[in-house]
């Protein structure tokens, strides 16, 4: 299912080169051009993700923000604002206002998408009970277990939210930098060749000298999860 994303926007030119990016990115969108709008859209619709401008006529997108909070249909949904303004004192009060992240105009398609997809799996329920799987890997979240075949992997905390996105994502080439974003977090500063010695520990774990390598390198470029790779 493809997540649906409320845009409240009333800059016309900006929805439809969103539309068009947005859409092209596998999004579904709904937008509204005013903070009343938005706030009855948001209540039917119940997006996945709003994306909200801090400039709007007739109600601010700060107070739209506080009052999407404040509705119980609407209190959980992620919040990114978008906004001209760059001073600090106003990104406080947007995340005060209970917004998730926050980008400034003018900012590229592909930065908002990198920050929408963070903000989305940011906000994923508990994943209790759920397996994933691919080829003979087998990994239960809730156990926080491991397996390939028969066998118990021993995997550290980091490997183990590696492997998992990597598990969520089976077949997609991953750069450096995406994954110190997904699986370390955007506001930690780790070197991109700390991706390289987790993802050497992550082989060792997983591949016995006579099983195949799950994990692809893909020169320049970075890391996925593949099959039939020689060992
Ligand atoms: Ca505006």
């Amino acid at each position: 299912m493809k997540p649906l994303v409320l845009l409240v926007e009333d800059e016309a030119a900006l929805v439809t080169l969103l539309r068009y990016n947005l859409e092209r990115e596998g999004f579904r969108l709904v937008d509204a051009r005013d903070g009343e709008e938005a706030l009855v859209l948001a209540k039917e619709e119940r997006p996945d993700l709003v994306l909200l401008d801090w400039m709007l006529p007739l109600m601010s997108g700060l107070e739209v923000c506080r009052q999407l909070r404040r509705a119980p249909e609407t209190r959980d949904v992620p919040i990114i604002m978008l906004t001209a303004r760059g001073e600090e004192a106003d990104k406080v009060r947007g995340l005060d206002s209970g917004a998730d992240d926050y980008i400034t105009k003018p900012f590229s398609p592909a930065e908002l998408v990198a920050r929408m997809r963070a903000v989305l799996r940011r906000a994923q329920p508990a994943l209790a009970n759920e397996t994933l799987q691919f080829d003979d890997l087998e990994m239960d979240l809730a156990a926080h277990r491991v397996r390939r075949g028969l066998r118990d992997v021993h995997l550290g905390p980091t490997e183990f939210r590696l492997l998992r996105y990597l598990m969520q994502h089976p077949g997609r080439v991953f750069s450096r930098e995406q994954l110190l974003d997904a699986v370390w977090g955007r506001d930690v500063y780790v070197e991109p060749r700390t991706v390289d010695v987790h993802i050497r520990r992550l082989r060792k774990a997983l591949n016995n000298d006579d099983e195949s390598d799950l994990i692809r390198t893909v020169r320049s470029a970075g890391y996925a999860l593949d099959r039939g790779q020689a060992a």
